[in-house]
């Protein structure tokens, strides 16, 4: 066990990181974080910060000197930086699960290959594979970068095939997937902890819904059939002792107008989807990250109170604090962030009630007030 007093390691200085060195302090822990921006928001909290690019082998020394443990926060960080880090000191999760999570044929193929459905796909490796992939898919389809995409960029909706040609030419030529456009009743996530003993703790899905393909807003609990929940938890699970996982794993599936859990994909790290955790249950999934990595125990992933967690972005800036904070059973949290830019996340704002559909009635109006 790594034990408080000792120092972790993030690669990645963004909002996730900075949420991971609060929670790392808080039960005793140093952090150093690695990240190029001067002014990364886990940076300007973290007991060091080493600005440099995630494949200087300089800097990844120092981080692994210095650091008793190492984590990420991001999943497009480069495989074989976590590799080289790890010929040095522990490193969770491991390169070889982010390899998988960071590109969506490969994580597609490992669902697929647990007897875990994902939509109806095919790898596109160069324009000419469009016309035989869009005979597996059919159309409408998505059309998306295999690699380095989040929050909806790097994704085409696409009618024909014409339509499919135009985009890939726009994505320069990168490996991407073209998968079937589901019409989707609900979407909904799964996070758990696991240390290297196989220890899980889970949480309760989140209903998510999205905005221009970023997340909105959090709903837990998730207004599903539970056999819909129970197995989108056993899935979960079963791709974490797959992976042999360790840290936290969040996994998101659609639910098809015709009832199907899909996989759609999954992140090996903390997830927006859970920022409710903070608040709504008695460990967040900051501190089980924390946990995990140090080979602690995971901690009880019950849920304290129905939530709803809602996404502030740069759009709606300067917004009026005294709406949040004026609101019972309301808490803000918000990022650091110097520039509001369009789409960026800002921040979040959990609504607690015991009665969920106050919670979401509540959280609409306050966002509302937000943007007018
Ligand atoms: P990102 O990495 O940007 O989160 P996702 O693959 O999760 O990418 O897509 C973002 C959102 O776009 C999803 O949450 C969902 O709302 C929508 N979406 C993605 N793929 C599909 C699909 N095959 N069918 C229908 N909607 C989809
Ligand atoms: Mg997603």
């Amino acid at each position: 066990m790594i034990l408080p007093g000792s120092t972790l390691g993030v690669l990645g200085g963004g909002q996730l990181g900075r949420m991971f060195c609060v929670a790392a302090r808080t039960m005793g822990y140093q952090t150093i974080v690695l990240d190029p921006d001067p002014s990364s928001p886990a940076g300007r909290i973290a007991d060091g910060h080493i600005k440099a690019d995630y494949t200087d082998k300089a800097a990844l020394d120092q981080l692994a000197d210095q650091c008793d443990v190492i984590t990420t926060e991001f999943e497009n960080v480069p495989a074989d930086s976590l590799q080289y880090l790890l010929d040095k000191k522990p490193v969770h999760p491991s390169p070889d699960v982010v390899k998988i999570a960071q590109n969506r044929i490969k994580e597609k193929n490992f669902a697929e290959a647990q007897g875990i459905a994902a939509a109806p796909f095919a790898a596109v490796y160069s324009e000419k594979d469009l016309q035989q992939a869009s005979q597996v898919v059919g159309f409408p389809a998505i059309l998306k970068s295999a690699t380095l995409g989040y929050d909806g960029k790097g994704q085409f909706v696409v009618d024909n095939l014409q339509q499919a040609e135009d985009a890939y030419r726009s994505m320069a030529g990168v490996e991407a997937v073209l998968e079937k456009k589901m019409a989707l009743k609900k979407e909904i996530s799964v996070l758990l902890a696991r240390n290297s003993r196989g220890e899980i703790q889970f949480y309760s899905p989140a209903e998510n819904e999205h905005r221009n393909g970023i997340l909105h807003q959090s709903i837990v609990p998730a207004r599903v059939v539970d056999e819909l929940k129970d197995q989108a938890i056993e899935k979960t699970i079963k791709l974490a002792e797959a992976l042999n996982y360790v840290g936290v794993l969040a996994v998101e599936f659609f639910i098809t107008d015709d009832g199907q859990l899909i996989f759609n994909e999954m992140a090996p790290r903390p997830h927006n989807s859970g920022h409710y955790t903070k608040d709504a249950s008695v460990t967040s999934q900051f501190e089980q990250q924390v946990r995990v990595i140090c080979e602690l125990p995971p901690g009880d992933a019950r849920l304290v109170s129905p939530v709803v967690m809602v996404n502030m972005l740069g759009d709606l800036w300067d917004p009026d604090w005294s709406v949040l904070l004026s609101e019972p059973g309301v808490k803000l949290h918000l990022y650091g962030k110097k520039d509001a830019r369009p789409g960026r996340k800002m921040g979040h704002f959990n609504v607690l009630d015991k009665d969920v559909n106050n919670a979401i009635a509540v959280a609409e109006r306050l966002f509302k007030r937000l943007v007018d």
